[in-house]
């Protein structure tokens, strides 16, 4: 790599053999402009672009990097782990040992099935409610997120239709039709939809605390209510934890909220920043699962050796540190240097959180509930703040939409940084007076 070499040549570079330059669509800053930053390596709570910048990070690779970039342990781990061999294609010990991990963490499993990503988690996860159920229809809520699998990338049908619409080119009508899209935050639309098609659904799936189109704390209630109207009707109630799981708690939302679900979906924290999912359940549901039942799946680097690891230095690391209480009072610190700086804002601003997941509702005089309570300027309002935290080192993620993230390498001092910037910035706002 030359030294001289900028982010702009590099993208450019990516650009003509990556579609967008990216590998995943995000990244391309395409609703924030501009040009992302190439990063060359990670160090706790900061990253390093090509041209040898450092930025505060509060991306966290989206979500798996609970303890920072390239804490010791993790590294340590798959480093050995490597030495070892990095894939079997037979059973190995880190997975047997992950899997115990999982099994004691959060709340209702007894079997894990490791896959590579959490859309293979949430994919499979609906194969195996549907082979378990007999039945094929899938709900799901407008505002979660739970990766590019068909039937999931399904939006809401306009007017009285209930069934979805094809949320990307390539999803096949028929593959939306079996998916019915409801908005969060309205168990009286759920409560409908079981009355009229309650024979026919398979599963509810929704992340417990939406955490993929802001981040939209459930009120008290909604998940007690979803539990009672599934198990009334004979459905699965799965809960996509790939951003939540072992991030909020040991046992997720789960733990919690105290509602527990059939399924439960996994990606993300459980893989220490290598690529994981997993899906797991009760017994009497995963032993649908081949080879012990008939719902088809397997993968060739799935429970991979390396990525195990690492998972599990990950999970040790939180447990031996005290990992999650430390997240709360890391939120807590975040809260008191940040309110005062949003409060100053020229405009309305709700900083939502749950532990070491913060959102800023940009516009918002409260915390929102559903996708359709996000006002419609927060993404032109979330530009310039963008821009001027880029420019001033911190570094979020580049929609107005995405959550940030804590880690354990975050400190008082950072959030001291990331208020004095965000103070800066609206004293400076785009057609504010100064004064
Ligand atoms: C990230 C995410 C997924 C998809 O996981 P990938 O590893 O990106 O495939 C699914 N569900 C939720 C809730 C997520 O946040």
């Amino acid at each position: 790599m030359s030294a001289k070499t900028s982010n702009a040549e590099f993208f450019e570079r990516a650009c003509r053999v990556l579609p967008g330059g990216v590998s995943s669509p995000v990244r391309a800053y395409r609703a924030v402009g501009g040009t992302p930053r190439i990063i060359a390596r990670g160090e706790g709570a900061e990253v390093i672009d090509a041209e040898g910048r450092r930025y505060l990070d509060f991306v966290g690779s989206w979500g798996p990097l609970i303890g920072g970039h390239a804490p010791e342990e993790v590294v340590e781990a798959v480093c050995q782990a490597a030495r070892r061999g990095s894939s079997f294609g037979a059973p190995c010990l880190a997975e047997v040992e992950l899997a115990e991990r999982v099994v004691e963490f959060y709340p209702g499993i007894e079997q894990v099935r490791f896959v590579s990503s959490g859309t293979e988690a949430t994919m499979s996860a609906i194969r195996l409610a549907r082979g378990a159920t007999g039945r094929d229809l899938i709900v799901k809520f407008s505002g979660c997120y739970h990766g590019h699998a068909d039937h999931l990338l399904v939006a809401a049908g306009s007017g009285l239709v209930t069934f979805g619409e094809p949320a990307s080119a390539g999803v096949p009508r028929a593959f939306a039709e079996l998916t019915r899209v409801l908005p969060l935050d309205d168990l009286q639309a759920v409560q409908e939809l079981f009355e009229k098609e309650g024979q026919s659904i398979a599963a509810v799936i929704l992340e417990p605390v939406p955490a993929n189109n802001g981040l939209l704390v459930p009120a008290p209630g909604y998940l007690e209510g979803l539990r009672e109207l599934t198990s009334r009707h004979g459905a699965l109630l799965i809960f996509d934890e790939v951003i939540t799981g072992f991030r909020v708690a040991p046992g997720g939302v789960a733990q919690r909220s105290g509602v527990t679900p059939d399924l439960v979906t996994f990606g993300k924290v459980i893989g220490g920043g290598l690529p994981v999912g997993a899906f797991a359940g009760p017994r009497r549901l995963m032993r649908h699962l081949a080879p012990d039942g008939p719902v088809y799946q397997a993968g060739t680097l799935s429970g991979n050796p390396l990525a195990m690891s690492a998972g599990l230095a990950a999970l040790d690391l939180m447990a031996a540190s005290n990992g999650w209480r430390q997240l709360e009072e890391t939120g807590r610190q975040l809260d008191a240097r940040l309110g005062p700086a949003l409060a100053e804002a020229p405009f309305p601003i709700t900083l939502v959180r749950l532990g070491s997941i913060f959102w800023l509702a940009l516009g918002a005089e409260s915390a929102p509930r559903s996708a359709e309570a996000i006002p419609e300027r927060a993404a032109d309002l979330f530009r310039p703040l963008f821009t001027g935290l880029l420019e001033r080192g911190i570094m979020i993620a580049p929609s107005a939409y995405e959550v940030g993230f804590l880690s354990l390498a975050h400190r008082d001092e950072h959030f001291e940084r990331l208020a004095s910037a965000t103070a800066e910035i609206f004293a400076a706002w785009p057609g504010t007076q100064p004064g």
